[in-house]
């Protein structure tokens, strides 16, 4: 491990200030269950590491009529636990408690989650130069790829982990950046950018930024959601394939739809073909598999994950049936 400088903030502008002022290599500590791994392995080797627990005012949920704010620094464990959460959104719930352990969950946070670095396991070996650590290659487009995405590889093929963030999407939420001038708010859809956009990072987040909180929009009348999460374990994993749904269903057709997938692409992504497909139709298995025939036409695996075709279909499958039961 490199050394480095720890400053704990106690106070946004605190935060926002110290961001813009600093010249140094800079990471975000929020619970530290992915970043003190990278800090370990020599994968992350900022000069200064800042510490979020110390900030007031970046945790907690609250509830209003516009819906759900959420703040970076809540715990998983409070998501997946609080009753509004539990009531109004079942896809964000379910998403919440397939998330890793009850260990990692008691620790990890909502915006170290959505903030998470990729898994690919030539990035995480410090020793492997890759394009996401500024090198020239790609070493799993020829190499190991089982876990790898099968969308939007564009150079690295890694797929974004997050559990809570294809079900917050599928919800449209959105997210509120700090640092800079002002707070920005955008889709939590278009906070996450491909490799061709830049390949050094997952999302829009730039030097002196950092996620404030996401807020999700009250449920529509007859909303329903599901995440269905296929993993390799029995016990705590990372997906596979993922499948959120959002959805409402009115005279026994699914009048609304979001779907995103995690576990298939560098970023979470929404199978808006597949949307097409459903929309305004009574749901069969039929119509799912055009739905899914659809999306997958926009799939290029790689040489050892074209199993995850077949993945795709059976969470597709799954969730979708569940909304519009
Ligand atoms: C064994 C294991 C299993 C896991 N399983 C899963 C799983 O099944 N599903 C899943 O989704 N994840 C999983 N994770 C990944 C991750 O650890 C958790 O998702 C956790 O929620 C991350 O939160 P944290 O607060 O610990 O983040 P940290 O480790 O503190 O931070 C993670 C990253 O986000 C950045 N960051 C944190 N907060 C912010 C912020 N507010 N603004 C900007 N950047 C920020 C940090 O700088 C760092 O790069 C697993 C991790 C481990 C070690
Ligand atoms: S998928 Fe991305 S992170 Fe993995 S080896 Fe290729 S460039 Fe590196």
């Amino acid at each position: 491990m490199n050394d480095f400088r720890i400053a704990q903030p106690k106070t946004v502008d605190e935060l926002a200030a110290l961001l813009t002022e600093t010249t140094e290599k800079t990471a975000l500590l929020a619970g530290g269950t992915d970043l003190v791994d990278e800090l370990k392995t020599g994968v992350a080797t900022p000069a200064l590491v800042v510490d979020l627990q110390t900030v007031a005012g970046l945790a907690g949920i609250a509830r209003d009529k516009d819906g759900l704010r959420v703040g970076a620094m809540t715990r998983v464990v409070d998501l997946a636990e609080n009753a509004d959460v539990a009531r109004d959104f079942p896809v964000l719930r379910q998403a919440a408690l397939s998330l890793a352990t009850p260990q990692l969950r008691n620790v990890g946070t909502v915006g170290g989650n959505l903030c998470q670095r990729p898994r690919c396991w030539y990035y995480r070996d410090s020793l492997v130069p890759c394009r996401k650590k500024g090198g020239y290659n790609c070493f799993a487009y020829q190499g190991r790829s089982k876990y790898h995405g099968i969308f939007g590889g564009q150079g690295c093929f890694i797929v974004f982990p997050s559990d809570l963030a294809p079900a917050l999407i599928s919800l449209g939420a959105r997210a509120t950046i700090g640092g800079g001038r002002a707070d920005k708010v955008v889709p939590l859809e278009e906070f996450y950018i491909l490799p061709g956009v830049d390949v050094l990072r997952e999302t829009v987040l730039e030097n002196g930024q950092f996620l404030k909180d996401v807020r999700v929009p009250a449920p529509k009348p007859g909303q329903k959601g599901a995440y269905v999460k296929l993993k390799e374990r029995g016990a705590w994993d990372f997906a596979l394939v993922s499948a959120a749904v959002t959805g409402v269903v009115s005279g026994g057709a699914l009048a609304q739809v979001s779907i995103v997938m995690g576990g298939v692409a560098p970023v979470p992504w929404r199978l808006k073909a597949a949307e097409d497909v459903l929309r305004g139709k009574t749901v069969t298995a039929a119509l799912i598999r055009q739905a899914a025939d659809e999306a997958l036409k926009e799939a290029s695996p790689l040489r050892e994950n074209g199993y995850k075709l077949d993945l795709v279909r059976a969470a597709l499958k799954e969730a979708v049936l569940a909304v519009a039961a």
